[in-house]
């Protein structure tokens, strides 16, 4: 698969991706004084998901204090859920302030990577040449694949289509016959946005979601100066926000407190719709939390407009300018919008990355996606990722899980480092243990027993997107590695000389001593 030529770059560390985990690392790489690392974008911009989601009301549902870097506290936020170009805005402006930028290889899509037993290092494909380096973070975000569904007739749509990740700003909706697919967290954002100015609105819902006031409101100017003169204070806020959210853990393991929730939820339902008719196609018919909760103050009241409807029968055949529902109805149709989500559990590059006995991470998944600490994989050698298998979250910032991530990489590195080692990787059986364990706790949970079938699910039915608890035990965990969880060798470690993260001039250095 992988072909280097002699021109290929060697590096320390090369990550894949650069959103959140991607920035993340960097920062904290360069604040340890280590600058011989890449990143490997994609995009011609970074940002991750909140670059590719444009989408119109585009925001974070989780507040925004919470949801951003300890290490690069925000006090500028606009809105209590801060918009999507706020959010952008400020992933851009860390990494300039901070020296990422250099780093950052824009356009080189990573086709795939191979670990190199002679030389121990991983050999990458790009779409601009190759690369090589020590260590490979693969911090591509399990939200950046979209699922183009397979809907019978949806390539002779003559239309304009697209995925809400990738929404075409280029298309005027106005006075337009829409049909919006999916009802997830995405749709439920932009269809108060755009219901105003389209003609008609066909939301096709296949299974209703759970909804939760989000009570999003302005933050002022006299807050906005209180949180600029006072970084305590903001820490503050953070820690409020995070006690609040982790409270919301508790509905996903006990479903008696779920349906205190639900409770919550139906009144917030029935408090705007009145029509019986309407109402019934909304209610849920599983535990809350078995799907992502979703958070709105618009989305409801935008369905009981005129020009909106919603279709419960399901979508039996797309025409070239219509859609044919299962009771027979044929809607007439200007564009769709694909607001169907993403494959979390079946990253498009599993099939392309190999470690050291060959195999590929899809051929060891087997359809179910596994990591030690949800980071690191036996027989893969200085394999990192980053909001890998169940280390998702339902019920509050994801950002605290890559902090905790990026800590476990640099203990990794100290380890290596200490013990001057070339390479390092989970044991098998400790990874295996740390599997069970996983499995063990998720059992009697909302995802397991909560009568649904969500993307946290994979192929195999097992839940190997979330991590089954609240987000204390996994930071506590991953702050202190278990030594006697790894193995590292101790061959010569291969570095760049300090010079440049492009220079290709590679020095054998000695084993470190502590
Ligand atoms: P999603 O939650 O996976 O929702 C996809 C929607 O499309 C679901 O309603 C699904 O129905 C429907 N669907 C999929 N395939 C279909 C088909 N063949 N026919 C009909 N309907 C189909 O995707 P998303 O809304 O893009 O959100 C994905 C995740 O992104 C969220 O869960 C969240 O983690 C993240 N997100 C976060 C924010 C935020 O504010 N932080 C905002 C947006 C997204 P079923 O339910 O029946 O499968």
């Amino acid at each position: 698969m992988t072909h280097l030529s002699d021109e290929s770059t060697h590096v320390r560390i090369a990550i894949i991706g650069s959103g959140f985990a991607g920035i993340g690392t960097a920062i904290r790489l360069l604040q340890r004084s280590i600058h011989d690392f890449v990143i490997l974008e994609r995009a011609a911009a970074l940002g991750g998901t909140w670059r590719d989601n444009s989408y119109p009301g585009c925001a974070c549902d989780v507040p925004s204090h919470l949801y951003s870097l300890s290490f690069a506290l925000n006090p500028e936020w606009s809105r209590t859920f801060s918009p999507q170009g706020e959010i952008w805005e400020y992933l851009r402006r860390i990494a300039k302030e901070q020296g990422v930028l250099p780093h950052v290889r824009y356009q080189h899509e990573v086709l795939g990577a191979e670990w190199d037993r002679e030389t121990q290092r991983w050999l990458i494909e790009t779409t601009q040449g190759g690369y090589s380096a020590s260590m490979l973070v693969v911090a591509a975000g399990p939200l950046s694949d979209p699922v183009v569904p397979a809907l019978p007739g949806l390539a002779s749509f003559e239309g304009t289509t697209f995925h809400s990740a990738r929404w075409d700003h280029n298309y005027d909706l106005t006075g337009k016959r829409v049909a919006v697919i999916g009802t997830g967290a995405s749709a439920i954002q932009f269809v108060p946005q755009i219901q105003p100015t389209v003609a008609a609105l066909h939301l096709f819902q296949r299974t209703a979601p759970w909804i939760l006031p989000r009570k999003d409101r302005a933050i002022d100017e006299w807050e906005r100066r209180l949180y600029r003169s006072s970084t305590t204070l903001q820490r503050l806020m953070r820690g409020w926000q995070y006690v609040g959210r982790e409270m919301l853990f508790f509905p996903f393991r006990h479903l008696g407190v779920a349906r205190l929730i639900e409770h919550m939820a139906l009144r917030h339902l029935d408090a705007t719709i009145t029509d019986p008719a309407l109402r019934s196609k909304l209610v849920p018919n599983y535990r809350i939390g078995c799907k992502r909760i979703l958070v709105s103050d618009d989305y409801l009241p935008s369905l009981t407009r005129p020009n909106v409807e919603v279709v419960t029968t399901g979508i039996t055949e797309i025409r070239p300018q219509a859609i044919r529902s299962g009771d027979g109805v044929e809607r007439p149709t200007d564009a769709i919008i694909l607001a169907t989500g993403f494959r979390p559990t079946d990253p498009l590059l599993a099939p392309h990355v190999r470690g050291r006995d060959g195999r590929s991470l899809a051929e060891c998944w087997a359809g179910s996606p596994t990591a030690y600490m949800g980071m690191t994989m036996s027989t893969f050698p200085n394999l990192f990722f980053l909001l890998g298998p169940n280390t998702g979250l339902g019920h509050t910032s994801v950002l605290i899980m890559i902090e905790a991530q990026i800590e476990h990489l640099m203990r990794a590195i100290d380890l290596m480092e200490r013990r001057g080692a070339s390479t390092v990787e989970p044991r098998v059986e400790a990874q295996a243990a740390y599997v069970a364990d996983i499995d063990r706790r998720m059992q009697g949970t909302v995802w397991t027993a909560g009568g649904c079938r969500s993307w946290y699910l994979d192929a195999t039915g097992r839940n190997s997107s979330l991590w089954p608890d609240g987000t204390w035990s996994y930071r506590r965990r991953a702050a202190r590695l278990d030594e006697r969880d790894y193995i590292t060798d101790a061959a010569p470690i291969v570095r760049l000389t300090p010079a440049s993260a492009r220079d290709t001039r590679v020095t054998v250095h000695p084993p470190f001593r502590t």
